[in-house]
């Protein structure tokens, strides 16, 4: 076990896409080949867009993870060095790096997505396990459900056992091993997950507050629900506290907003930030990534989060 004085940053463990993104007027039918209008190839992935997010913010990263061997591989380790993530990557032969095939339909702007986590879904308890000494060096560690649940319960094992502050992201809303909840420090589901973990319909803050209750109930020391343009509720059994949202212009792609939340509630705890404190840098975060496109390439620098506090 590292002594706390020695705890630095954050440490993420989660997955990296490719997301490949396509425009056409329509879908093609089967066996047919269509004409599409454009394509962009960008960095996703829950918890690499999470691992951005704090380090824009200036928080030390370190990512855990996996890859395959390949041309996305390659891309991700160049995102990682260029926003200074120190990648805890195991790098698996056989296997592709993950990949999002996302379908933008031009009239309508629906979409349709197929993700394959590719190498990442092999991430183990054991890859976890040889990573322990990123987890217990840092001050915050950050999971989400994108990798098995079991890596994600490992992790938090470990950081509990180190002392390192715990936030756990449910999501995609997928069923998780119950003894998470009494790991968890923080819990950070949106409005559905926090809907589908407690089976209470959140449309409010008072209903986010009911879930929240909910959550404590089972182990958790503090929920800390995001309601999309309504902002984030932090509620522990010291304070229960609505974060409005804030506007910081015109909205134009909210897709990577709980990512960019999550990694900069993780930094602002890591330098030692209430978790008030932590909540609203996190909020600001959001709130300029909406305002771009893209998921990490939207995330905002600290001195851009801060101008907006101010
Ligand atoms: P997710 O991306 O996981 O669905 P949310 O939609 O709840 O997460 O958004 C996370 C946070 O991002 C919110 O708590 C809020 O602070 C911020 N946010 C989301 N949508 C907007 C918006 N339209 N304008 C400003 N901030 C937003």
């Amino acid at each position: 076990m590292t002594s706390l004085s020695h705890k630095t940053g954050v440490a993420v463990l989660g997955i990296y896409v490719a997301d490949l993104a396509f425009r056409a007027p329509g879908m093609p039918g089967l066996g047919q080949t269509i004409a599409g209008t454009g394509f962009a190839m960008g960095p996703g992935g829950k918890g690499s867009n999470q691992a951005v997010a704090a380090a824009r913010v200036g928080a030390p990263v370190r990512f855990i993870s996996a890859i395959g061997k390949d041309s996305f591989g390659d891309f991700a380790l160049s995102l990682w060095r260029q926003e200074t993530i120190a990648p805890h990557v195991r790098v698996i032969e056989d296997a592709p790096t993950g990949a999002a095939f996302i379908y933008v339909n031009d009239a309508s702007g629906d979409n349709a997505i197929i993700v394959v986590p590719g190498a990442a879904s092999q991430l183990s308890t054991q890859d976890v396990e040889r990573e322990h000494q990123a987890i217990e060096a840092a001050s915050v560690f950050v999971t989400q459900l994108e990798q098995p649940p079991e890596a994600a319960l490992t992790g938090l094992q470990i950081a509990r056992a180190a002392g390192t502050t715990t936030v756990f992201n449910p999501a995609p809303a997928l069923d998780f091993p119950p003894q998470i909840y009494g790991l968890c420090d923080f819990i950070t589901p949106n409005e559905h997950e926090a809907a589908l973990l407690t089976g209470i319909e959140i449309h409010t803050v008072d209903d986010a507050r009911r879930a929240a209750d909910v959550l404590l109930e089972r182990g958790v020391g503090c929920a800390l629900i995001t309601l999309g343009a309504q902002g984030a509720l932090l509620h522990s059994r010291a304070q229960s506290l609505h974060l409005p949202a804030l506007c910081a212009g015109t909205v134009v792609e909210t897709a990577g907003a709980g990512d960019a939340f999550n990694g900069a509630f993780a930094a602002g705890l890591a330098e030692g930030m209430s978790a008030e404190q932590a909540a609203r840098l996190a909020t600001a975060v959001a709130a300029i990534s909406v305002t771009r496109a893209g998921t990490a390439p939207s995330m905002p620098s600290r001195q851009e989060a801060l101008a907006l506090l101010q």
